[in-house]
């Protein structure tokens, strides 16, 4: 069962990334402008590509998924402006920052999920790497984040994506534990899983400042832009988990030099 999904974060008023989502130059180079996400979503639209919801599976052959992580305030305008399109949306939602400065309000996630969309989980506190956090600590992650949302919808959540993607077996059988059942990656592939109850799927980054055309290049496999995103994101993995520190400082000086 192979299916591609698309993991785009807020979409901001051009020159203002910080007024959705997580602040600072990091979190910003996910963020799409309002025109240039406007324009992903035209193209998307009229290719005839369908995005579907993961959970009404069975999929067809050639099915795309689109998400949103982090649970910024863009995501209810966002939401609009994919039913307007007759697209579907999933939103994971940082729980711990519901109705704080940025980020959804629970009326919002409420809207959202009555308009049609995917309202799901993206941890409750996005831990900086979820995957080192003990199995007691993963638990009450996922455990506190399906409760509040299941407490703001008044239905159960089956939805999830990893912070950060910071995927381990651990973080997905405590997500299944947590009632999840479709649990997106970072993983850069159409490929999919099972680990315990929960279907795990990958999902292809867009970044600020990728075209249109890369967009719908990566939910269609199209070009060989789907195993570059796989090649670079297998050659940072040694990266990520044995010289973490060197890592991180080297992340930040890139980002903050651009
Ligand atoms: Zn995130």
């Amino acid at each position: 069962m192979n299916i591609a999904s698309l993991m785009y974060h807020d979409v901001v008023t051009a020159g203002r990334p910080d007024d959705s989502g997580f602040p600072g130059p990091a979190a910003a180079h996910y963020k799409l402008d309002e025109q240039d996400f406007a324009a992903h979503l035209a193209r998307l639209a009229n290719s005839g590509q369908r995005f579907v919801r993961v959970d009404a599976s069975p999929w067809a052959t050639g099915d795309a998924c689109l998400t949103f992580d982090d649970g910024g305030a863009s995501a209810v305008r966002i939401a609009g402006s994919l039913s307007e399109h007759g697209m579907a949306g999933h939103f994971l939602i940082t729980t711990s920052r519901v109705d704080t400065p940025g980020f959804t309000s629970a009326a919002q996630l409420r809207a959202i999920d009555d308009a049609g969309h995917v309202v799901g989980s993206h941890s409750h506190t996005h831990p900086a790497e979820i995957s080192r956090l003990s199995h007691a600590a993963l638990d009450a992650e996922w455990c506190e984040s399906v409760d509040r949302l299941r407490q703001v919808l008044g239905h159960d959540v089956r939805v999830a994506s990893v912070p950060g993607g910071f995927y381990s077996r651990a973080v997905a059988q405590a997500a299944a534990a947590a009632g999840i059942r479709y649990l997106f990656t970072s993983e850069p592939t159409v490929a999919t899983q099972r680990v315990d109850d929960c279907l795990i799927l990958g999902r292809y980054t867009l970044w600020r400042g990728m075209s249109p055309a890369h967009a719908l290049a990566l939910a269609r496999g199209t070009d060989a832009l789907r195993q570059r995103q796989w090649l670079t994101w297998n050659l940072k993995k040694p990266l990520k988990r044995g010289l973490r520190p060197l890592y991180h400082f080297v992340r930040r000086e890139w980002l903050n030099a651009r």
